[in-house]
């Protein structure tokens, strides 16, 4: 498992290396992502231990086709699906953190955490992550599931969004689903949360049961959503997905298999 402990990482050189291009993730040879213990290049950001050995990440400025972030993901465990996640989103905070956001001087990493520091008005940056909300809204053994335009063909999924400034995550539930759907929500709760690098959302899953169940779709961010039985559902997201844990979670609920 990866161990997020940088603070002695400070002059280390050497350990697995994690490449990644613009294209994905390399290969190490025998199908995983970590590389033989190296002498890291300059550049190599460390990520923590994975078990006692230190970890780092590299981006690597080439067009190398190595195999896609996505793909890597769906096939992971859920030890190495922590170590992706988090080498994914160094690599892009680094990249989109180089100049100072406030003045526009070029950012200093400080030694010890993740943080982008400006030299000159000593602004800092940090990792980015974006809380969002995930939600299996229920009515009795029906599940609310609705399809994206982005979605392959006759998938369907739950009700995701971002939170807002100001917002808890609990009105940011009732606030999608409304949105997206027009159903009203009754009983909020929690169930888990996953780290989702693309880019950075921090997914909070949760369930809702509904107080009403006219659908009314806002045609945008959703082209279509239903009233699902669980003997009559229809594709589903892939069984990495918090989404699918929380549609699994609850068929198990009800204990329909
Ligand atoms: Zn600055």
């Amino acid at each position: 498992m990866l161990i997020r402990d940088i603070t002695r990482l400070t002059d280390c050189r050497h350990g697995h290396l994690i490449l990644i291009n613009e294209q994905g993730i390399a290969d190490n040879g025998d199908g995983g992502v970590l590389q033989p213990v190296t002498r890291w290049p300059e550049g190599a950001m460390a990520l923590g231990y994975w078990y006692q050995t230190p970890v780092a990440v590299l981006f690597v400025e080439d067009e190398t086709p190595w195999p896609a972030a996505r793909d890597w993901l769906s096939r992971l465990d859920a030890d190495s699906f922590a170590l992706v996640s988090t080498a994914l989103q160094v690599v892009r905070w680094a990249h989109d953190h180089r100049f100072c956001g406030r003045c526009g001087t070029r950012m200093k990493r400080r030694q010890g955490e993740f943080a982008m520091e400006c030299p000159e008005c000593r602004h800092r940056s940090y990792p980015r992550i974006s809380p969002c909300i995930i939600t299996l809204v229920t009515h009795g053994r029906e599940l609310l599931l609705a399809r994206s335009p982005r979605f392959p063909a006759g998938r369907f999924s739950t009700l995701a969004g971002f939170i807002e400034p100001g917002e808890s995550a609990e009105e940011a539930v009732k606030r999608e689903v409304f949105e997206e759907v027009g159903v009203m929500v009754g009983r909020i709760s929690y169930f888990r949360s996953q780290s989702w690098p693309m880019p950075h959302s921090f997914m909070m899953g949760y369930y809702a049961e509904a107080s009403s169940r006219e659908l009314l779709i806002d045609g945008v961010e959703i082209e279509a959503a239903d009233w699902f039985l669980p003997e009559q559902l229809p594709g589903l997201p892939p069984s990495y997905s918090i989404s699918r844990h929380l549609i699994d979670n609850f068929l198990h609920s009800i204990a329909w298999y």
